[in-house]
C-alpha cells in the first residue's frame, strides 16, 4: 500500500462556528470550505496547514456518528486520514491482512474524495480513514 501523506486530522466539534475560533482566530488558519455530507449526517470544514488539513466535524442530527462520538468521548480528536494512491488496492490489501474494516468499499466523502474507515479495534483504538483524491 502506498500512503502518500497525512491528508487531514478530524476534530469533532459541537459547532463549527464556535469550534473554529481557536483554529481561525488564535492560530490564523483559513477555512477553505464547508460542506454537508447528508449520508453521514455531518458538516465538515477544512482548514489547510501546508500539505495537510484540519477537518472540523459537526453533526447535523442527534443520532449522527459525530453526535454519538461527542456524547461518548467528548469533543476533540476523532480520526486521522491517510491519503493513498489507490484506495481499492489498499482496502484489498488490508482485508487480505485480516484488518477489520468499517467500509469494505470506498464511499464518497467531502471534497469529492473517495474514503473508507478502518475499525478502531484493528488499529489500537484510533479511527483511521483512507482517502484518495484524483
Ligand atoms: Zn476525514
Amino acid at each position: 500500500m502506498e500512503i502518500l501523506k497525512i491528508d487531514h486530522l478530524g476534530i469533532a466539534v459541537p459547532s463549527i462556528d464556535e469550534g473554529n475560533t481557536f483554529w481561525s482566530e488564535v492560530l490564523g488558519l483559513k477555512m477553505a470550505g464547508k460542506e454537508t455530507v447528508e449520508s453521514q449526517k455531518v458538516t465538515t470544514a477544512f482548514l489547510p496547514i501546508g500539505q495537510s488539513e484540519i477537518e472540523l466535524l459537526e453533526s447535523t442530527a442527534p443520532d449522527g456518528p459525530i453526535a454519538k462520538f461527542i456524547e461518548k468521548k467528548g469533543a476533540g480528536f476523532q480520526h486521522v486520514a491517510f491519503q493513498v494512491a489507490d484506495i481499492k488496492a489498499a482496502l484489498a490489501e488490508l482485508k487480505e491482512k485480516g484488518v477489520k474494516l468499517i467500509d469494505e468499499t470506498p464511499r464518497g466523502g467531502a471534497g469529492g474524495a473517495q474514503i473508507a474507515f478502518l475499525h478502531p479495534k484493528a488499529t489500537g483504538g484510533i479511527l483511521v480513514e483512507l482517502c484518495q483524491r484524483d
